[in-house]
């Protein structure tokens, strides 16, 4: 972080310790009325054709090249993912799949009281596997994924942000059920100010009547929206403007609140978690490091998060690549490559640290007690 990140961090830790983010926490634990349900429960994605889509009613007004460009570079066609493929995590993963999964899959059970959250969301360190579980939610549920990041709303579509959010949403109609990822979603929760760019108020505002709309209309849409939050910034962000006395942070708060009954913290791996990764990555590979082994470099690991297991894997793999001498690299036959070993995790450790300091670890830690779904 910067310095005036690091400054700001210490004001936001002093502020958190006075300042209850739970204020209006009544209001805040207000469930959401409406829900999507569905009125049959086949999971199966939906198939729409091109000529199909060409006639659809939701797309009638939605401009055909925003059409493609969603398909080609929002929706999400990546191989599926089970719950395996995701190390650790277990609490996470039991919560989405009975409050999320099922209820995708199974409409018809899970109406009324059971009626599935429109919103869920993550939150925690990077490189957690956040974006793995909403790819996850989707693959398991039958539904097809799409991702956005807000900041590409406002600077990759400049001045079509607005229309993107009505595109987006449309086809994801078009193909439910449907999960919406959506990264940095705590830039399109904040309060719309008067000194904001006049294109990212239009954003903001067209996303909260999408994502309001969601399961309001006739068909009763199975749209999930999974928002991950990059709370670090966030907080140092609301906070700023806590001091500033633009904004209460409890009004964007109540809306984060509102929208999104469940917010799950999803933390770095336990020790169990950085073995699964290790295992996962390794199952493919040429190695000889024992169970001992593998049990060490658990323990000299505390504090990665899941990219930085997948880093230092990646590194000690190349261990074996750099023995090579340059002249041979051409001609060696894969056979002869030595395996990985326990030398090369013990150099690569040494290159690739924990990303994800104390300090943060302790605002994240924070953040959840307050904010944090309790269930
Ligand atoms: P974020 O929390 O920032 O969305 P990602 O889900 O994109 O993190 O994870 C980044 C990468 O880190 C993944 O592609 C995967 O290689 C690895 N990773 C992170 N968490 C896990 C996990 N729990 N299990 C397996 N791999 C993980």
């Amino acid at each position: 972080m910067t310095d005036e990140n690091d400054e700001l961090f210490e004001q936001t830790a002093n502020a958190l310790s006075h300042y209850n983010l739970n204020a209006g926490s009544n209001a805040g634990r207000a469930t959401s009325k409406r829900h999507f349900r569905g009125n049959n429960h086949s999971s199966s994605v939906t198939t729409i054709s091109a000529e199909e889509e060409i006639v659809d009613e939701r797309l009638r007004n939605i401009d055909p090249k925003m059409i493609e460009m969603i398909k080609n570079e929002i929706m999400d066609t990546s191989p599926s993912l089970t719950w395996d493929d995701i190390a650790g995590l277990d609490h996470a993963k039991k919560t989405i799949q009975e409050a999320v999964t099922w209820p995708m899959l199974r409409p018809d059970i899970f109406t009324g009281l059971r009626g599935p959250p429109k919103g869920l969301l993550l939150f925690g360190p990077p490189g957690t596997g956040k974006t793995l579980i909403g790819k996850c939610i989707a693959s398991t549920s039958g539904a097809t994924f799409f991702s956005i990041s807000s900041s590409s709303l406002t600077s990759k579509w400049i001045g079509d942000g607005e229309k993107m959010v009505r595109a987006l949403f449309a086809v994801a109609r078009c193909h439910q059920p449907a999960v919406v990822f959506v990264d940095e979603i705590d830039s399109l929760l904040t309060q719309r100010t008067d000194g904001e760019v006049e294109a990212s108020r239009r954003i903001k505002t067209e996303f909260l009547i999408q994502f309001d709309g969601v399961g309001t209309t006739a068909e009763e849409d199975r749209i999930l929206i999974v928002g991950m939050l990059h709370i670090i910034q966030t907080l140092i962000n609301w906070l700023k403007q806590y001091l500033l006395d633009e904004i209460r942070p409890q009004e964007i708060d109540e809306a984060a609140r509102r929208r999104f009954r469940k917010r799950l913290y999803i933390p770095l791996p336990e020790r169990i978690g950085r073995h699964g990764i290790i295992e996962n990555l390794l199952r493919k590979q040429h190695h000889d490091l024992s169970a001992e082994e593998i049990e060490q470099i658990c323990d000299m690991t505390e504090g990665y998060s899941g990219s930085d297991m997948d880093g230092l894997c990646r590194e000690a793999a190349l261990g074996p690549i750099r023995s090579i001498a340059s002249a041979d690299i051409a001609t060696i036959a894969a056979e002869d490559v030595r395996p990985i070993n326990f030398q090369d995790f013990k150099a690569a450790l040494s290159q690739v640290r924990a990303s994800v300091s104390d300090k943060d670890l302790e605002l994240y830690l924070k953040f959840n007690s307050e904010y944090g779904s309790l269930s």
